[in-house]
Protein backbone atom coordinates (compact mmCIF):
# COMPACT_ATOMS: atom_id res chain seq x y z
CA UNK A 1 0.00 0.00 0.00
CA UNK A 2 1.55 3.20 -0.87
CA UNK A 3 -0.84 6.10 0.16
CA UNK A 4 -0.84 6.46 4.08
CA UNK A 5 -2.81 9.24 4.91
CA UNK A 6 -5.81 10.49 2.43
CA UNK A 7 -7.85 13.51 3.88
CA UNK A 8 -11.30 14.77 2.90
CA UNK A 9 -11.29 18.35 2.18
CA UNK A 10 -8.61 21.30 2.63
CA UNK A 11 -10.63 23.54 4.98
CA UNK A 12 -9.03 24.86 7.89
CA UNK A 13 -8.54 21.48 9.53
CA UNK A 14 -7.93 19.47 6.69
CA UNK A 15 -4.97 21.59 5.68
CA UNK A 16 -3.64 22.08 9.25
CA UNK A 17 -4.17 18.43 9.74
CA UNK A 18 -1.96 18.15 6.10
CA UNK A 19 0.68 20.43 7.97
CA UNK A 20 1.23 17.95 10.62
CA UNK A 21 1.35 15.20 9.15
CA UNK A 22 3.95 16.44 7.08
CA UNK A 23 5.98 17.59 9.89
CA UNK A 24 5.86 14.65 11.08
CA UNK A 25 7.41 12.72 8.11
CA UNK A 26 3.68 11.32 6.82
CA UNK A 27 2.69 12.60 3.37
CA UNK A 28 -0.94 13.12 3.00
CA UNK A 29 -2.86 13.54 0.16
CA UNK A 30 -5.37 16.17 0.19
CA UNK A 31 -9.22 16.01 -1.51
CA UNK A 32 -10.84 18.58 -1.76
CA UNK A 33 -13.83 18.84 -3.75
CA UNK A 34 -14.18 22.55 -4.98
CA UNK A 35 -11.51 22.80 -7.92
CA UNK A 36 -10.23 26.56 -6.74
CA UNK A 37 -10.30 27.92 -3.12
CA UNK A 38 -13.86 29.11 -1.98
CA UNK A 39 -14.59 32.82 -1.80
CA UNK A 40 -16.75 33.05 0.88
CA UNK A 41 -15.24 34.31 4.15
CA UNK A 42 -17.09 32.45 7.60
CA UNK A 43 -14.69 33.02 10.66
CA UNK A 44 -13.13 36.66 10.89
CA UNK A 45 -10.63 35.67 13.50
CA UNK A 46 -9.13 33.17 15.81
CA UNK A 47 -10.23 32.97 19.41
CA UNK A 48 -8.08 31.60 22.43
CA UNK A 49 -5.23 28.91 22.78
CA UNK A 50 -4.96 28.37 18.87
CA UNK A 51 -3.52 31.31 18.57
CA UNK A 52 -0.03 31.09 20.82
CA UNK A 53 -0.30 26.98 19.04
CA UNK A 54 -0.16 28.74 15.52
CA UNK A 55 2.76 30.92 17.30
CA UNK A 56 4.41 27.69 18.25
CA UNK A 57 4.10 26.14 14.58
CA UNK A 58 5.80 29.66 12.98
CA UNK A 59 2.58 30.43 11.48
CA UNK A 60 0.91 33.25 13.52
CA UNK A 61 3.08 36.28 12.00
CA UNK A 62 2.44 34.82 8.35
CA UNK A 63 -1.55 34.95 9.69
CA UNK A 64 -0.77 39.45 10.09
CA UNK A 65 0.58 38.35 13.90
CA UNK A 66 2.46 41.03 14.87
CA UNK A 67 5.97 39.86 17.34
CA UNK A 68 4.31 37.17 19.92
CA UNK A 69 0.56 36.72 21.09
CA UNK A 70 -0.51 39.00 24.01
CA UNK A 71 -3.91 38.72 25.81
CA UNK A 72 -6.86 40.54 25.06
CA UNK A 73 -8.07 43.09 27.12
CA UNK A 74 -11.56 42.75 26.10
CA UNK A 75 -14.06 39.98 24.72
CA UNK A 76 -17.48 38.88 24.97
CA UNK A 77 -19.58 36.30 26.52
CA UNK A 78 -22.87 35.91 25.38
CA UNK A 79 -23.38 39.48 24.52
CA UNK A 80 -22.32 40.34 27.77
CA UNK A 81 -18.49 42.55 27.84
CA UNK A 82 -15.84 40.16 29.42
CA UNK A 83 -13.46 43.06 31.63
CA UNK A 84 -10.16 40.61 31.00
CA UNK A 85 -7.68 43.46 31.73
CA UNK A 86 -7.94 42.74 35.53
CA UNK A 87 -6.63 39.41 35.00
CA UNK A 88 -3.34 40.71 33.95
CA UNK A 89 -0.70 37.75 33.94
CA UNK A 90 -3.38 35.21 34.22
CA UNK A 91 -5.50 36.37 31.46
CA UNK A 92 -5.79 33.10 28.85
CA UNK A 93 -7.65 34.62 25.65
CA UNK A 94 -5.90 35.42 22.79
CA UNK A 95 -7.19 37.25 19.51
CA UNK A 96 -6.33 37.05 16.04
CA UNK A 97 -8.59 38.96 13.53
CA UNK A 98 -7.99 37.01 10.70
CA UNK A 99 -10.25 36.38 7.88
CA UNK A 100 -11.01 32.61 7.03
CA UNK A 101 -9.80 32.99 3.54
CA UNK A 102 -6.23 33.88 4.62
CA UNK A 103 -6.09 31.53 7.23
CA UNK A 104 -7.22 28.75 4.33
CA UNK A 105 -4.28 30.54 2.47
CA UNK A 106 -1.50 30.55 4.80
CA UNK A 107 -2.27 26.67 5.56
CA UNK A 108 -2.71 25.84 1.86
CA UNK A 109 1.24 27.39 1.29
CA UNK A 110 2.52 25.81 4.24
CA UNK A 111 1.14 22.21 3.14
CA UNK A 112 2.61 22.63 0.12
CA UNK A 113 5.82 23.94 1.39
CA UNK A 114 5.91 21.03 3.02
CA UNK A 115 5.23 18.25 0.13
CA UNK A 116 1.79 18.19 0.52
CA UNK A 117 -0.10 16.58 -2.62
CA UNK A 118 -3.47 18.76 -2.95
CA UNK A 119 -5.97 18.03 -5.46
CA UNK A 120 -8.81 20.53 -6.06
CA UNK A 121 -12.09 19.21 -7.81
CA UNK A 122 -11.57 16.25 -6.15
CA UNK A 123 -14.42 14.62 -4.13
CA UNK A 124 -14.80 11.65 -1.63
CA UNK A 125 -17.47 9.66 -3.30
CA UNK A 126 -17.37 6.24 -1.35
CA UNK A 127 -15.58 4.37 0.85
CA UNK A 128 -15.08 0.76 2.07
CA UNK A 129 -12.65 -0.39 5.34
CA UNK A 130 -11.37 -3.83 5.25
CA UNK A 131 -8.83 -5.41 8.13
CA UNK A 132 -5.74 -3.54 6.80
CA UNK A 133 -7.15 -0.15 5.04
CA UNK A 134 -9.85 1.99 3.40
CA UNK A 135 -10.82 2.11 -0.15
CA UNK A 136 -11.87 5.46 -1.23
CA UNK A 137 -13.76 6.32 -4.35
CA UNK A 138 -13.27 9.95 -5.89
CA UNK A 139 -14.48 11.81 -8.59
CA UNK A 140 -12.15 14.32 -9.93
CA UNK A 141 -11.71 15.69 -13.17
CA UNK A 142 -10.69 13.26 -14.94
CA UNK A 143 -13.06 11.28 -13.76
CA UNK A 144 -13.97 8.39 -11.35
CA UNK A 145 -10.80 6.53 -9.30
CA UNK A 146 -9.75 5.09 -6.47
CA UNK A 147 -7.39 4.90 -3.49
CA UNK A 148 -6.35 2.62 -0.89
CA UNK A 149 -4.70 3.98 2.09
CA UNK A 150 -4.03 2.93 5.81
CA UNK A 151 -6.43 6.37 7.14
CA UNK A 152 -9.16 8.14 5.77
CA UNK A 153 -9.66 11.17 7.84
CA UNK A 154 -12.75 13.26 7.72
CA UNK A 155 -12.35 16.73 7.57
CA UNK A 156 -15.30 17.47 5.47
CA UNK A 157 -17.47 19.75 7.15
CA UNK A 158 -20.48 19.59 8.99
CA UNK A 159 -22.11 18.11 6.37
CA UNK A 160 -19.12 15.05 6.39
CA UNK A 161 -19.65 12.58 3.67
CA UNK A 162 -17.11 10.77 5.29
CA UNK A 163 -19.12 10.76 8.55
CA UNK A 164 -22.47 9.51 6.47
CA UNK A 165 -20.60 6.52 4.95
CA UNK A 166 -18.72 5.73 7.87
CA UNK A 167 -22.32 5.04 9.45
CA UNK A 168 -21.23 7.35 11.96
CA UNK A 169 -24.04 9.18 14.10
CA UNK A 170 -24.64 13.12 14.39
CA UNK A 171 -26.63 13.23 16.95
CA UNK A 172 -27.91 16.86 18.71
CA UNK A 173 -30.30 19.29 17.89
CA UNK A 174 -31.45 21.36 15.18
CA UNK A 175 -32.94 24.57 15.75
CA UNK A 176 -34.67 26.50 12.93
CA UNK A 177 -36.47 30.01 14.31
CA UNK A 178 -33.12 32.15 13.94
CA UNK A 179 -32.42 33.93 10.86
CA UNK A 180 -28.61 35.52 11.02
CA UNK A 181 -27.98 38.12 8.42
CA UNK A 182 -24.57 39.42 7.68
CA UNK A 183 -23.40 42.27 5.26
CA UNK A 184 -20.24 44.42 4.32
CA UNK A 185 -21.49 47.71 3.92
CA UNK A 186 -19.81 51.53 4.36
CA UNK A 187 -21.65 53.88 7.06
CA UNK A 188 -20.89 57.48 7.40
CA UNK A 189 -17.59 57.86 8.69
CA UNK A 190 -19.60 60.60 11.16
CA UNK A 191 -21.22 58.30 12.63
CA UNK A 192 -18.08 55.94 13.78
CA UNK A 193 -16.87 56.83 17.41
CA UNK A 194 -13.19 58.49 17.05
CA UNK A 195 -12.21 56.82 20.48
CA UNK A 196 -13.79 53.23 20.47
CA UNK A 197 -14.40 52.48 16.45
CA UNK A 198 -17.84 51.48 18.05
CA UNK A 199 -21.06 52.76 15.75
CA UNK A 200 -23.29 55.73 16.99
CA UNK A 201 -26.44 54.76 15.75
CA UNK A 202 -28.71 58.19 15.32
CA UNK A 203 -31.70 57.75 17.83
CA UNK A 204 -30.03 54.63 19.73
CA UNK A 205 -26.91 55.21 20.92
CA UNK A 206 -23.33 53.91 20.57
CA UNK A 207 -23.14 50.29 19.69
CA UNK A 208 -19.44 48.71 20.72
CA UNK A 209 -17.07 47.50 18.43
CA UNK A 210 -16.77 44.07 17.01
CA UNK A 211 -19.55 43.05 20.22
CA UNK A 212 -22.64 41.48 19.86
CA UNK A 213 -25.70 43.48 21.08
CA UNK A 214 -28.55 42.40 22.35
CA UNK A 215 -31.76 44.82 21.69
CA UNK A 216 -34.74 45.10 24.32
CA UNK A 217 -36.82 44.36 21.11
CA UNK A 218 -35.61 40.73 21.07
CA UNK A 219 -32.84 40.60 18.15
CA UNK A 220 -29.00 40.93 18.27
CA UNK A 221 -27.21 43.61 16.50
CA UNK A 222 -23.37 43.87 15.76
CA UNK A 223 -21.07 46.24 13.81
CA UNK A 224 -17.63 44.80 13.25
CA UNK A 225 -14.78 46.56 11.33
CA UNK A 226 -11.24 44.42 10.33
CA UNK A 227 -9.72 46.88 8.00
CA UNK A 228 -8.94 47.05 5.40
CA UNK A 229 -11.91 45.05 4.40
CA UNK A 230 -15.25 47.59 4.84
CA UNK A 231 -17.46 47.12 7.67
CA UNK A 232 -20.05 44.20 8.74
CA UNK A 233 -22.91 44.48 10.00
CA UNK A 234 -24.97 41.31 11.25
CA UNK A 235 -28.42 41.16 12.86
CA UNK A 236 -30.17 37.89 14.22
CA UNK A 237 -33.30 37.61 14.71
CA UNK A 238 -36.10 34.79 16.43
CA UNK A 239 -39.09 34.04 13.74
CA UNK A 240 -40.24 30.94 15.52
CA UNK A 241 -43.50 31.43 13.26
CA UNK A 242 -41.75 31.71 9.66
CA UNK A 243 -42.99 29.76 7.10
CA UNK A 244 -40.46 30.19 4.12
CA UNK A 245 -38.31 26.88 2.90
CA UNK A 246 -34.69 28.47 3.12
CA UNK A 247 -34.82 29.19 -0.75
CA UNK A 248 -35.15 32.72 -0.39
CA UNK A 249 -33.27 34.58 -2.89
CA UNK A 250 -29.68 36.04 -2.18
CA UNK A 251 -29.85 38.62 0.98
CA UNK A 252 -29.99 42.53 -0.09
CA UNK A 253 -28.53 45.54 1.35
CA UNK A 254 -32.51 46.21 1.62
CA UNK A 255 -33.39 43.51 3.84
CA UNK A 256 -30.24 44.08 6.12
CA UNK A 257 -31.65 47.47 6.40
CA UNK A 258 -35.35 46.27 7.42
CA UNK A 259 -33.88 43.57 9.53
CA UNK A 260 -31.19 46.38 11.82
CA UNK A 261 -35.00 48.78 11.87
CA UNK A 262 -36.89 45.69 13.38
CA UNK A 263 -33.82 44.84 15.81
CA UNK A 264 -33.13 48.65 16.81
CA UNK A 265 -36.22 50.01 16.04
CA UNK A 266 -34.46 52.90 14.25
CA UNK A 267 -33.20 53.27 10.53
CA UNK A 268 -29.17 53.07 10.26
CA UNK A 269 -27.61 55.15 7.04
CA UNK A 270 -25.70 52.23 5.46
CA UNK A 271 -24.47 51.92 1.91
CA UNK A 272 -23.09 49.50 -0.16
CA UNK A 273 -19.18 48.12 0.74
CA UNK A 274 -16.00 50.25 -0.89
CA UNK A 275 -13.37 48.57 1.04
CA UNK A 276 -11.35 45.50 -0.80
CA UNK A 277 -13.76 42.35 -0.96
CA UNK A 278 -15.20 39.41 -1.50
CA UNK A 279 -17.50 41.14 0.20
CA UNK A 280 -20.62 39.06 1.81
CA UNK A 281 -24.35 39.21 1.90
CA UNK A 282 -25.19 35.87 3.90
CA UNK A 283 -28.29 34.76 5.39
CA UNK A 284 -28.23 31.60 7.83
CA UNK A 285 -31.18 30.09 9.09
CA UNK A 286 -31.64 28.30 11.93
CA UNK A 287 -28.08 26.36 13.24
CA UNK A 288 -27.29 22.73 14.30
CA UNK A 289 -25.54 21.63 17.91
CA UNK A 290 -24.20 18.20 16.65
CA UNK A 291 -21.25 15.78 18.29
CA UNK A 292 -20.23 12.54 16.12
CA UNK A 293 -21.02 9.53 18.03
CA UNK A 294 -17.47 8.36 17.32
CA UNK A 295 -14.47 10.48 15.92
CA UNK A 296 -13.33 7.07 14.96
CA UNK A 297 -14.29 3.89 12.92
CA UNK A 298 -11.31 1.92 12.19
CA UNK A 299 -9.65 3.07 9.74
CA UNK A 300 -11.67 6.70 9.48
CA UNK A 301 -11.30 9.21 11.55
CA UNK A 302 -13.01 12.80 11.97
CA UNK A 303 -11.35 16.34 12.94
CA UNK A 304 -12.97 19.80 12.73
CA UNK A 305 -16.81 20.27 11.83
CA UNK A 306 -16.51 16.89 10.67
CA UNK A 307 -17.01 15.67 14.10
CA UNK A 308 -18.76 18.75 16.03
CA UNK A 309 -21.15 21.45 14.73
CA UNK A 310 -22.07 24.53 17.35
CA UNK A 311 -22.92 28.09 17.51
CA UNK A 312 -20.66 30.52 15.98
CA UNK A 313 -20.89 32.36 19.07
CA UNK A 314 -17.85 33.76 20.42
CA UNK A 315 -15.84 32.18 17.27
CA UNK A 316 -14.86 28.48 18.85
CA UNK A 317 -14.45 26.75 15.79
CA UNK A 318 -11.48 26.78 14.93
CA UNK A 319 -9.91 26.67 18.18
CA UNK A 320 -11.05 23.70 18.66
CA UNK A 321 -10.92 22.14 15.00
CA UNK A 322 -7.34 23.28 14.78
CA UNK A 323 -6.33 21.77 17.79
CA UNK A 324 -8.07 18.58 17.08
CA UNK A 325 -5.70 18.23 14.05
CA UNK A 326 -2.74 18.85 16.01
CA UNK A 327 -3.75 16.36 18.74
CA UNK A 328 -4.22 14.13 16.14
CA UNK A 329 -1.50 14.86 13.55
CA UNK A 330 1.41 13.26 15.54
CA UNK A 331 -0.78 10.24 17.37
CA UNK A 332 -1.03 9.42 13.47
CA UNK A 333 1.79 9.67 12.18
CA UNK A 334 3.25 7.58 14.98
CA UNK A 335 0.64 5.02 14.28
CA UNK A 336 1.97 4.72 10.70
CA UNK A 337 5.84 5.04 11.76
CA UNK A 338 5.04 1.97 14.01
CA UNK A 339 6.25 3.59 17.42
CA UNK A 340 2.99 4.17 18.79
CA UNK A 341 1.96 3.15 21.83
CA UNK A 342 -1.06 0.63 22.24
CA UNK A 343 -4.02 3.19 22.71
CA UNK A 344 -2.46 6.68 21.65
CA UNK A 345 -4.28 7.28 18.15
CA UNK A 346 -7.64 6.11 20.37
CA UNK A 347 -6.23 8.90 22.76
CA UNK A 348 -7.84 11.32 20.26
CA UNK A 349 -11.20 11.10 20.52
CA UNK A 350 -10.61 10.63 24.81
CA UNK A 351 -8.94 13.58 24.48
CA UNK A 352 -10.99 16.06 22.14
CA UNK A 353 -14.14 14.78 22.52
CA UNK A 354 -14.81 16.43 26.59
CA UNK A 355 -13.04 19.77 24.83
CA UNK A 356 -16.14 19.40 22.29
CA UNK A 357 -18.53 18.85 24.35
CA UNK A 358 -17.39 21.84 26.69
CA UNK A 359 -17.79 23.83 23.14
CA UNK A 360 -20.81 22.44 22.35
CA UNK A 361 -22.33 23.60 26.27
CA UNK A 362 -21.07 27.19 26.19
CA UNK A 363 -22.04 27.52 22.91
CA UNK A 364 -25.48 26.40 23.54
CA UNK A 365 -25.47 28.67 27.22
CA UNK A 366 -24.57 31.79 24.86
CA UNK A 367 -26.87 31.09 22.66
CA UNK A 368 -29.88 31.31 25.84
CA UNK A 369 -28.29 34.42 27.20
CA UNK A 370 -28.83 36.32 23.77
CA UNK A 371 -32.81 34.71 23.20
CA UNK A 372 -35.45 37.37 23.64
CA UNK A 373 -37.72 37.54 26.37
CA UNK A 374 -37.75 38.99 29.89
CA UNK A 375 -36.62 36.11 31.52
CA UNK A 376 -33.26 36.25 29.60
CA UNK A 377 -33.10 40.02 30.25
CA UNK A 378 -33.32 38.86 33.90
CA UNK A 379 -31.02 36.18 33.74
CA UNK A 380 -28.37 38.37 32.08
CA UNK A 381 -28.65 41.03 35.09
CA UNK A 382 -27.43 38.11 37.55
CA UNK A 383 -25.17 36.76 34.89
CA UNK A 384 -23.75 40.69 34.48
CA UNK A 385 -23.17 40.19 38.07
CA UNK A 386 -21.70 37.20 38.40
CA UNK A 387 -18.77 38.62 36.13
CA UNK A 388 -17.90 41.62 38.20
CA UNK A 389 -15.99 38.73 39.91
CA UNK A 390 -12.94 38.50 38.75
CA UNK A 391 -12.52 34.61 39.49
CA UNK A 392 -15.78 34.19 37.64
CA UNK A 393 -14.32 35.90 34.27
CA UNK A 394 -11.33 34.19 34.72
CA UNK A 395 -13.39 30.72 34.86
CA UNK A 396 -15.21 31.88 31.48
CA UNK A 397 -12.30 32.64 30.00
CA UNK A 398 -10.41 29.92 30.22
CA UNK A 399 -13.23 27.75 28.94
CA UNK A 400 -13.32 29.29 26.33
CA UNK A 401 -9.39 30.00 25.17
CA UNK A 402 -9.32 26.12 26.10
CA UNK A 403 -7.01 26.63 29.08
CA UNK A 404 -8.92 24.73 31.64
CA UNK A 405 -8.36 21.31 29.33
CA UNK A 406 -6.13 18.84 31.67
CA UNK A 407 -5.62 15.35 29.16
CA UNK A 408 -3.98 12.92 31.47
CA UNK A 409 -2.77 14.36 34.42
CA UNK A 410 -0.74 11.28 35.29
CA UNK A 411 -0.36 9.86 39.02
CA UNK A 412 -1.64 11.67 42.11
CA UNK A 413 1.64 12.97 43.09
CA UNK A 414 2.36 14.52 39.23
CA UNK A 415 3.72 17.79 38.63
CA UNK A 416 0.73 20.41 38.14
CA UNK A 417 1.60 20.72 34.76
CA UNK A 418 1.43 17.61 33.44
CA UNK A 419 -1.38 16.81 31.13
CA UNK A 420 -1.83 20.97 30.60
CA UNK A 421 -0.41 22.85 27.85
CA UNK A 422 2.44 23.91 28.24
CA UNK A 423 3.83 27.40 29.76
CA UNK A 424 5.31 29.94 27.38
CA UNK A 425 8.85 30.12 28.64
CA UNK A 426 11.75 32.54 27.79
CA UNK A 427 15.00 30.38 27.72
CA UNK A 428 18.51 30.50 27.60
CA UNK A 429 19.94 27.89 25.15
CA UNK A 430 23.37 26.85 23.83
CA UNK A 431 21.71 29.01 20.30
CA UNK A 432 20.95 32.31 22.46
CA UNK A 433 18.05 33.31 23.98
CA UNK A 434 14.71 31.61 22.66
CA UNK A 435 10.98 31.51 23.40
CA UNK A 436 9.72 28.06 23.80
CA UNK A 437 7.23 28.53 21.08
CA UNK A 438 10.64 28.86 18.61
CA UNK A 439 11.47 25.68 19.86
CA UNK A 440 8.46 23.78 19.03
CA UNK A 441 8.25 24.52 15.73
CA UNK A 442 9.61 21.01 14.06
CA UNK A 443 6.59 19.54 15.81
CA UNK A 444 8.69 17.07 17.55
CA UNK A 445 8.39 15.56 21.28
CA UNK A 446 10.92 17.57 23.11
CA UNK A 447 12.69 17.38 26.32
CA UNK A 448 13.45 20.76 28.03
CA UNK A 449 16.18 19.83 30.47
CA UNK A 450 16.35 23.39 33.25
CA UNK A 451 18.38 21.70 35.78
CA UNK A 452 21.69 22.83 36.71
CA UNK A 453 23.83 19.90 34.92
CA UNK A 454 21.29 18.79 32.31
CA UNK A 455 21.51 15.25 33.15
CA UNK A 456 18.06 14.46 31.97
CA UNK A 457 18.49 14.64 28.28
CA UNK A 458 20.57 10.93 28.54
CA UNK A 459 16.69 9.50 29.04
CA UNK A 460 16.46 10.29 24.80
CA UNK A 461 18.64 7.87 23.94
CA UNK A 462 17.37 5.25 21.84
CA UNK A 463 14.43 7.97 20.43
CA UNK A 464 16.45 10.05 19.24
CA UNK A 465 14.78 9.53 15.74
CA UNK A 466 11.62 11.26 17.23
CA UNK A 467 12.24 13.30 20.85
CA UNK A 468 14.64 15.90 20.71
CA UNK A 469 16.21 16.96 23.87
CA UNK A 470 17.44 20.60 24.77
CA UNK A 471 19.27 22.20 28.12
CA UNK A 472 17.76 25.39 28.84
CA UNK A 473 17.87 27.68 31.69
CA UNK A 474 14.30 29.86 31.99
CA UNK A 475 14.95 33.53 31.93
CA UNK A 476 13.77 34.04 35.53
CA UNK A 477 11.91 37.19 34.65
CA UNK A 478 9.42 35.08 32.99
CA UNK A 479 9.98 31.90 34.61
CA UNK A 480 7.23 31.37 37.16
CA UNK A 481 7.62 30.81 40.97
CA UNK A 482 7.02 27.21 40.90
CA UNK A 483 8.58 26.55 37.44
CA UNK A 484 9.58 23.52 36.35
CA UNK A 485 13.01 22.17 35.84
CA UNK A 486 12.14 20.03 32.92
CA UNK A 487 9.77 19.16 31.05
CA UNK A 488 8.97 16.61 28.47
CA UNK A 489 6.61 18.25 25.50
CA UNK A 490 4.11 16.20 23.20
CA UNK A 491 4.30 17.60 19.46
CA UNK A 492 0.81 19.34 20.63
CA UNK A 493 2.83 21.00 23.37
CA UNK A 494 0.71 19.24 26.23
CA UNK A 495 3.08 18.40 29.27
CA UNK A 496 3.63 14.46 29.19
CA UNK A 497 6.35 14.96 32.28
CA UNK A 498 6.96 17.34 34.43
CA UNK A 499 9.33 17.70 37.46
CA UNK A 500 9.99 20.74 40.56
CA UNK A 501 13.36 19.55 41.22
CA UNK A 502 16.24 20.55 40.45
CA UNK A 503 18.33 17.55 41.36
CA UNK A 504 15.55 15.01 39.68
CA UNK A 505 15.90 11.93 42.21
CA UNK A 506 15.93 8.16 40.82
CA UNK A 507 12.16 7.92 41.14
CA UNK A 508 11.41 10.73 38.87
CA UNK A 509 13.64 10.04 36.53
CA UNK A 510 11.74 6.62 36.60
CA UNK A 511 8.89 8.77 36.13
CA UNK A 512 10.07 10.47 33.27
CA UNK A 513 11.25 6.90 31.71
CA UNK A 514 7.46 5.84 31.76
CA UNK A 515 6.01 8.85 30.32
CA UNK A 516 8.28 8.49 27.41
CA UNK A 517 7.59 5.25 26.59
CA UNK A 518 3.89 5.57 27.24
CA UNK A 519 3.78 8.27 24.98
CA UNK A 520 6.61 8.21 22.31
CA UNK A 521 6.66 4.38 22.19
CA UNK A 522 9.68 2.04 23.10
CA UNK A 523 13.41 3.06 22.95
CA UNK A 524 15.53 1.28 20.01
CA UNK A 525 17.80 -1.37 21.62
CA UNK A 526 21.56 -0.04 22.23
CA UNK A 527 22.80 -3.38 21.58
C1 LIG B 1 -20.96 32.29 9.71
C2 LIG B 1 -19.84 31.59 10.40
C3 LIG B 1 -18.93 32.33 11.15
C4 LIG B 1 -17.90 31.70 11.80
N1 LIG B 1 -17.03 32.46 12.54
C5 LIG B 1 -16.00 31.85 13.16
C6 LIG B 1 -15.02 32.62 13.87
O1 LIG B 1 -15.07 33.86 13.91
N2 LIG B 1 -14.00 31.96 14.47
C7 LIG B 1 -13.89 30.60 14.38
O2 LIG B 1 -12.95 30.04 14.95
N3 LIG B 1 -14.80 29.85 13.72
C8 LIG B 1 -15.83 30.44 13.09
N4 LIG B 1 -16.71 29.69 12.40
C9 LIG B 1 -16.53 28.22 12.34
C10 LIG B 1 -15.53 27.84 11.25
O3 LIG B 1 -15.83 28.51 10.05
C11 LIG B 1 -15.59 26.32 11.02
O4 LIG B 1 -15.41 25.71 12.29
C12 LIG B 1 -14.54 25.85 10.05
O5 LIG B 1 -14.81 26.26 8.73
C13 LIG B 1 -14.46 24.32 10.05
O6 LIG B 1 -13.38 23.94 9.23
P1 LIG B 1 -13.32 22.47 8.60
O7 LIG B 1 -12.02 22.43 7.88
O8 LIG B 1 -13.60 21.48 9.65
O9 LIG B 1 -14.55 22.40 7.60
P2 LIG B 1 -14.90 23.33 6.35
O10 LIG B 1 -14.35 24.70 6.51
O11 LIG B 1 -16.37 23.18 6.15
O12 LIG B 1 -14.11 22.65 5.15
C14 LIG B 1 -14.52 21.41 4.65
C15 LIG B 1 -13.94 21.25 3.26
O13 LIG B 1 -14.24 19.96 2.77
C16 LIG B 1 -14.64 20.05 1.43
N5 LIG B 1 -15.47 18.86 1.14
C17 LIG B 1 -16.73 18.63 1.56
N6 LIG B 1 -17.15 17.43 1.13
C18 LIG B 1 -16.13 16.89 0.44
C19 LIG B 1 -15.95 15.66 -0.23
N7 LIG B 1 -16.92 14.73 -0.28
N8 LIG B 1 -14.77 15.42 -0.84
C20 LIG B 1 -13.77 16.34 -0.81
N9 LIG B 1 -13.90 17.53 -0.19
C21 LIG B 1 -15.06 17.80 0.44
C22 LIG B 1 -15.38 21.36 1.36
O14 LIG B 1 -15.44 21.85 0.02
C23 LIG B 1 -14.52 22.23 2.26
O15 LIG B 1 -13.49 22.88 1.57
C24 LIG B 1 -17.77 30.29 11.73
C25 LIG B 1 -18.68 29.54 10.98
C26 LIG B 1 -19.70 30.18 10.32
C27 LIG B 1 -20.67 29.36 9.52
Amino acid sequence: MSIDVVIAGAGPNGLMLACELALAGVRPIVLERLPERTTENRANGLVGQVVRMLDRRGLYERLGGDESPRPTPRYMFGALPLNLGPLGADNPLHLLPVPQLRIEQVLEERAVELGVEIRRGHELTGLQQDEDAVVVDVSGPGGAYRLRARYLVGADGGRSVTRKLSGIGFPGVTRDETISRTASVSVPPELVDPTTGGLNVPGYGLIPLNMHHRTERGGIFAFASFPPRSPLVTTLEWEPDRTDDGSAPELTLDEMRESIRRVLGVDVPLGPPDGPGPHLLRRVVGGNTRLAARFRDRHVLLVGDAAHVHSALGGPGLNLGLQDAINLGWKLAAEIHGWAPPGLLDSYETERRPAAERVVMHTQAQSALIAPGSEVTALRELFAELLRDRRNVRHIADMMSGADIRYAPGSADAHPLVGRWAPDLLLETEKGTVRLAELTRTARPLLLDMTPDGSLTEAVSGRHDRVDAIAARPRPTTAPSDSPSALLLRPDCYVAWASASPYPDERERDGLRTAMAGWFGAAHSMA
